[in-house]
């Protein structure tokens, strides 16, 4: 099984939440369930900077579209695929 580990650089990432708008995952759960939260988000800002959130045997964890990293225009985000056995 692959894990996608997302990497953002605080020095970089100026809070403007379009990496948390433009996820696919995101606009999933948001779809489905009205909210976005640290139990159902992949990607969510707090404090001014963008952090991901991933959950062992959660339904949804971030699946490595990259679409987040395209749109970041501060090139803030790195991901690192992690197999895992
Ligand atoms: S898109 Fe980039 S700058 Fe904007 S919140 Fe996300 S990581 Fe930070
Ligand atoms: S790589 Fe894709 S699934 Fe993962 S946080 Fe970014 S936009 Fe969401």
């Amino acid at each position: 099984m692959q894990i996608y580990k997302l990497k953002v650089n605080t020095n970089r990432c100026f809070g403007c939440n379009d990496c948390v708008v433009s996820c696919p995952l995101n606009f999933n759960q948001l779809r489905k369930d009205s909210y976005l939260s640290q139990e159902n988000a992949v990607l969510l800002v707090k404090n001014g900077v963008a952090y991901p959130i991933y959950k062992e045997g959660r339904e949804v964890n971030c699946d490595g579209c990259g679409v987040c990293i395209e749109i970041c225009p501060a090139r803030a985000i790195q991901i690192e695929c992690v197999e895992e056995v």
